[in-house]
């Protein structure tokens, strides 16, 4: 795996360029979506990134180390019970979900003597995350709950931004904004609702700080839209073995794939444990010589087998480079062919692709 740092970094400062009255964070969870979050969240430091969003403490702890202290690292999953301390001393900010977790960070306040910042997420209609509607009552009745907590970032999640037309997001903007006018303590805060889709919204969501994370790895976060980012990302593996087949035969594990005529079958060391799925089989395409061809039979653990009846006996041979993302084949066509989405296919790549960083 190729990961293009400058096409990175280029990509946040396109999105950021696209809400220029907003700052622009960067979700960097499950290790950069796969891509490796130390050297992702330095090279977006480095574009100007000062706000990184990770879902668990363990993924923070394991990336504060290498920012700058005016980077602010937040835990998405807020305080799990007894964990106050870490945050605290490691420097890491919570996002509060709940009364429970806005209990926890004020009850760490006034044992620690002092105030603690925090951002507090409020459910605008997604609800998956974030105060309830009776939450955010409870806390307006008694705002004495956030005493010691300096809230720097109010936020909410979008479920649909990925479909401009669907009526919830206008729906989850008007209650943000409703919710959030009545906490008080909100009142300094920036406030924070666009993922990558919600930043192509427009600047109705764009409010005071984004957290873009698919489009910055390189995916276009709205399909039905020309793509605002560049590829981040290059996969490639090599040809292991290559056979002739002159007479109906069939290939792989439960005999999925027929052949007919004359082919050339060419294995290539990547398979499911790779996290290349096992539903592109028979439906996915990969490029050898510069050109694509189709996925014959079942992925396996390890393995694919391809057609490269068409390709030059020289240029796939075994250790020849099949290119399984690149040169125009986009994460989106690998996803789709896999039955899934960007998100899903970065994130399960597996540890055996070697990340080199350009
Ligand atoms: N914010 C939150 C709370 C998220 O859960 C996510 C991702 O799922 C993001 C931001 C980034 O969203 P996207 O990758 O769609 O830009």
């Amino acid at each position: 795996m190729t990961i293009d740092l400058g096409a990175l970094a280029g990509n946040w400062r396109a999105l950021a360029a696209l809400a220029p009255a907003a700052a622009t964070g960067a979700a960097v969870k499950a290790d950069g979506y796969g891509l490796g979050a130390v050297p992702v969240a330095r090279a977006l430091y480095g574009a100007g990134c000062r706000h990184f969003f990770v879902a668990h403490l363990s993924e923070a702890l394991s990336l504060r180390p290498h920012l700058a202290a005016d980077a602010t690292v937040f835990v998405l999953h807020g305080i799990a019970p007894g964990t106050a301390g870490e945050f605290i001393a490691h420097g890491i900010t919570p996002v509060l979900s709940s009364l429970r977790d806005i209990e926890a960070w004020a009850s760490a306040a006034r044992a620690a003597g002092r105030t603690l910042h925090a951002a507090l997420q409020v459910d605008s209609g997604m609800n998956r995350m974030g105060l309830s509607t009776a939450e955010v009552d409870a806390l307006v009745a008694a705002p004495e709950r956030l005493a010691g907590i300096d809230l720097t970032v109010g936020m909410s999640h979008l479920a649909c931004a990925d479909t401009p037309e669907h009526p919830l997001n206008a729906e989850q903007r008007r209650r943000f904004i409703a919710v959030t006018g009545r906490i008080e303590a909100l009142a300094g805060a920036r406030l924070a609702l666009a993922n990558s889709a919600g930043i192509l919204l427009g600047p109705d969501f764009h409010f005071a700080l984004t957290r873009p994370g698919i489009a910055l790895y390189g995916a276009n976060p709205t399909p039905s839209r020309p793509s605002p980012v560049a590829p981040v990302i290059r996969l490639e593996s090599d040809i292991l073995q290559v056979r002739e087949i002159d007479r109906p035969e069939v290939v792989g594990y439960g005999a999925a794939h027929e052949v007919t005529g004359p082919t050339r079958v060419a294995t290539v060391a990547v398979g499911y444990a790779d996290g290349y799925l096992r539903a592109a089989g028979n439906r996915g395409k990969v490029r050898v010589a510069g050109r694509l061809v189709p996925i014959l039979g079942r992925v396996s653990m390890d393995l694919m087998t391809i057609d490269v009846t068409d390709i030059p006996p020289a240029l796939s041979a075994p250790g020849m480079p099949v290119v399984l993302v690149g040169d125009g084949l986009a994460i989106e066509d690998v996803a789709q062919a896999m039955g899934t989405v960007p998100y899903e296919f970065l994130t399960r790549l597996g540890a055996r692709f070697a990340r080199t960083y350009l």
